[in-house]
């Protein structure tokens, strides 16, 4: 029988950068066989003229796998395929620095990709065409965006992802900062001179912007945990399996008290979920995690959560507050699907501890797609808690600014019971003031959440929730 061996490559259907100029261009790529044995020679990147090839030399064999699952394998989806991904194919990352050409935002191109190999004594070429476009993040003062679910190489299930290379691209790409936030069980060493800790450290000055160490932690009874703001010099961090639910969150809240605290890593996912809620202490929760939209059923909890506590943060300031992640593996960069925008006003690069703070006190936006939204009440910022007797009016204001190429198509206002209080589709500019009278005030304590949606076209849906602000009729 005669058969003409095939190279599988697979890589992202689009490239984005958000650095303004972009610097590099990174596609990742899987290269793999169904039959034979064979060696990736190289893999080439050519866009707006420019042309780069990178070397790799690297065996390849057959694997025996569709296409969706290699996808789901890298994805972190499903991490029983690693090692024989790993021990088959071969993960590359064909890159291009472009910052000498000074694009411009908006421009968009085709990303060409070439793989050349030998498989059974023949030479096979495989060739990608991926649309490209040079976007920018928004820009605000005192806003800084970052993505607070990261991992790196040092997870067990991430494959050739220094922790470097997450850094890199973040700065790269205009983030502001970046929680690293690999499995406990891979993360051997914390504190060590090259430890986990160090290389954040290392690449932290490399880059200037928070590159801050987390874990995400396995609880015994199901569940993941983000640990934050831990002991940097401390021996001992907890580990997956350790504790239940219970205990982690006391365990992370010890850890460095009272500075280190945690999240509850994607609560209702079908991988795993979070395994008891009568666990309490935890600081907040991930309301999108590879997400461009924030799930229902976690909105849903996450303000039963805020009710159940209200007379609390009244009292204190305190409540659970919501964060986004990527949670990003192999294929996927920090931001994709899930960020964070944080109110930093007095933000300086090398302080880690404004970011821990912005974060713990939910002067903070969730978003999907990057897009930045938020809102105040008499000036006062998302995460507070206002005083205003009951005859008085609320002055909201609205912030919507988004990523190239997507406009916000919605704004809606939300109290404590889910209910609309305020709706407008389509509005226009970068701001929208709105006056609540005094008779559309709620009596009790309560509080107010802004969804925004953005969508590129008629298409491509996201969403940027908002962090709460209380505001109490007692004065
Ligand atoms: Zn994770």
């Amino acid at each position: 029988m005669l058969f003409f061996p095939r190279l599988f490559v697979l890589a992202p259907q689009v490239i984005e950068t958000f650095g303004t100029p972009p610097r590099t261009v990174t596609v990742p790529l899987f290269i793999w066989i169904t039959r034979g044995e064979g060696y990736v020679q190289n893999c080439a990147l050519n866009l707006f003229g420019l042309a780069k090839t990178t070397t790799l030399n690297t065996r390849v064999s057959a694997l025996d796998m569709s296409e969706a699952r290699v996808m789901e394998v890298l994805d972190g989806e499903n991490e029983t395929g690693l090692p024989l991904l790993v021990s088959k194919g071969v993960y590359a990352e064909a890159s291009l620095d472009i910052s000498a050409l000074r694009v411009p935002e908006g421009r968009t191109g085709l990303a060409r990709v070439t793989v050349d190999a030998l498989v059974d004594g023949r030479c096979v070429r495989t060739r990608l065409r991926i649309p490209y476009r040079a976007s920018r993040l928004p820009k605000e003062p005192g806003w800084y965006g970052g993505d607070c679910h990261t991992h790196s190489s040092w997870s067990p299930d991430v494959w050739l992802i220094p922790l470097s290379g997450r850094a890199r691209y973040a700065w790269e790409n205009g983030f502001g900062f970046l929680i690293m936030s690999d499995h406990s069980s891979g993360v051997s060493d914390w504190a060590g001179p090259d430890g986990y800790v160090a290389q954040c450290d290392r690449a932290q000055q490399e880059t200037g912007i928070p590159i801050l160490p987390a874990l995400e932690v396995e609880a015994r009874d199901g569940g993941h945990y983000l640990c934050y703001s831990l002991k940097p010099t401390s021996a001992q961090h907890p580990t997956d399996g350790q504790y239940p639910c219970r205990d982690l969150v006391k365990a992370v809240s010890r850890h460095d008290f009272p500075l280190s605290y945690g999240m509850i890593a994607h609560p209702f996912a079908a991988r795993s979920p979070w395994g008891d809620w009568s666990a309490y202490g935890f600081a907040g929760l991930e309301l999108m995690n590879r997400q461009r939209t924030a799930n229902r059923t976690t909105v849903q909890a996450w303000f039963g959560l805020l009710r159940t506590n209200l007379p609390h943060t009244v009292a204190t300031g305190e409540f659970v507050a919501a964060i986004g992640g990527s949670d990003s593996h192999n294929f996927m960069q920090p931001g994709s699907r899930g960020f964070t925008w944080a109110y930093i006003p007095d933000y300086s690069a090398p302080d880690r501890s404004k970011v821990w703070e912005a974060i713990r006190r939910g002067q903070t936006s969730v978003s999907g797609a990057k897009d930045l939204a938020y809102f105040t009440v008499d000036g006062q910022m998302q995460g507070s808690v206002l005083r205003r007797g009951p005859g008085e009016p609320l002055q909201f204001h609205f912030r919507y600014l988004p990523v190239t190429g997507r406009r916000c198509t919605q704004i809606t206002l939300m109290d404590k019971n889910l209910k609309k209080v305020f709706e407008t589709v389509r509005p226009p500019g970068s701001e929208l003031r709105w006056t609540m009278p005094p008779s559309d005030r709620d009596p009790e304590d309560t509080f107010y959440v802004a969804a925004f949606t953005f969508r590129e076209g008629k298409g491509d849906v996201s969403e940027v929730w908002t962090n709460p602000v209380f505001v109490s009729s007692r004065v």
